[in-house]
């Protein structure tokens, strides 16, 4: 055996491959297995995302390497559609830089600003690269959690001043994965205080900004004051607009950090392949019906699943938005142990809440990622079995 690099024990996948173990060896088994593990949209993009694609890749000069900030048509797609749909005013030039998915840009912006040992504050639970990221830069963590008696908001009071002197980073994300909770403009503007006060970097991921659904609409947190200086928001084509497979996102927001993220991407990465560009300047630029058709799809896809559990006695929160369901274990087992036994007895595939960091531990997240009628029967099984 070789020597692994310190490091790789703060990017543990342990849980989620548990799980996918456990899928794998009951589908091998010849079971029905209903997977709503994974957070990998069904939805298909719309038709006129995917003929901009197949038009991209019939031509011939779309073969060489794309610049990594972006095409000028991306960047200011971007800044078209911020601005109508957040009111936030960006300069393309100097605020917005292109992504392999947004996973890329949350991977590798540790590296701008956190030197070994330095602070990055990070939600618990939380989506993992939020520690995976920080860890690749040997960062510290300081892990802020996220609990129903605090909606689910970091208690920016708890965190010790001896913390926020060392913090560089802090990350950020509303409508909240697993966690399906938003956040408001009051406590953005508390956050964008703070940053100011302690010279941090707010990164805040928007992923599900367009899945959200009886009329809410989260806000942004660049639209509040000042937040600029002091904030990025990532965002990514997988959700919005169902475009996962294509890895394409963007980051927008203080030009400082998006020169200093540019700066490591050309060092790191050559850009996004041309078509994907051309498929997300015609996502952002076209008709924009299909993100409200998919958005009622996942809120008539997220009653199915919360009134069903509640009709069951297994009371869950109707979330505002996301694509998940964020579910007390109804049973006395752990997060893991009851993931497994739902596999065993339901042939259903969620993920144990533990797998986010140590908060979410006493929880699952179902992603609402399988049509109605299959999270019907997923229902039904588990009525079945939890009687
Ligand atoms: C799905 C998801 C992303 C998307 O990552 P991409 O790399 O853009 O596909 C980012 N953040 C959160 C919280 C997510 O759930």
């Amino acid at each position: 055996m070789l020597d692994q690099a310190k490091r790789m024990q703060g990017m543990s996948s342990a849980i989620f491959t548990q799980v996918d173990d456990m899928r794998k060896k009951a589908v091998a088994a010849g079971k029905d297995v209903i997977t709503l593990s994974l957070g990998s949209p069904d939805v298909p993009p719309a038709p006129h995302v995917m003929e901009a694609l197949l038009k991209g890749v019939a031509d011939p000069k779309n073969y060489g390497y794309a610049l990594s900030k972006g095409t000028p048509e991306f960047l200011q797609a971007v800044t078209d559609w911020y601005g109508s749909k957040f009111g936030v005013a960006l300069d393309p030039a100097t605020e917005v830089h292109s992504l392999l998915g947004s996973q890329d840009g949350l991977a590798h912006i540790s590296l701008c600003f956190a030197n070994p040992g330095d602070v990055v504050l990070v939600p618990d639970p939380g989506y993992p690269i939020y520690t995976a990221g920080p860890v690749s830069a040997d960062a510290e963590l300081y892990l802020m959690p996220l609990t129903p008696e605090n909606d689910y908001l970091p208690d920016l009071d708890a965190i010790p001043e001896s913390v926020l002197k060392r913090a560089k980073m802090m990350i950020l994300n509303y409508p909240n994965n697993p966690l399906a909770a938003t956040a408001t403009v009051e406590f953005f503007g508390r956050v964008v205080e703070l940053a100011k006060r302690y010279k941090f970097l707010v990164c805040h991921d928007f992923a599900y900004s367009e899945l959200c659904f009886d009329g809410y609409r989260p806000p942004s947190f660049l639209s509040l004051p000042g937040a600029k200086d002091i904030g990025v928001e990532f965002h990514t084509m997988s959700k919005s607009f169902c475009m996962a497979g294509c890895r394409v996102g963007f980051v927008v927001g203080n030009a400082q950090a998006i020169e200093l993220l540019g700066r490591v991407k050309s060092n790191f990465d050559y850009g996004i392949f041309l078509p994907i560009q051309q498929a997300a300047v015609a996502a952002l630029t076209g008709p924009q019906d299909c993100v409200a058709a998919m958005a009622d799809e996942y809120a008539r896809r997220r009653d199915i699943v919360v009134d069903g559990f509640n009709s069951m006695g297994w009371k869950v929160t109707r979330p505002k938005a996301s694509m998940y369901v964020w579910a007390p274990v109804p049973t006395k087992q752990d997060s893991f142990s009851f993931a497994a036994s739902l596999i065993e007895n339901a042939g259903v595939v969620v993920v144990p809440g533990v797998g986010f960091g140590p908060y979410g531990e006493g929880y699952v997240r179902i992603a609402l990622v399988q049509p109605q009628d299959r999270l019907r029967e997923a229902v039904d099984r588990i009525r079945k079995w939890l009687g």
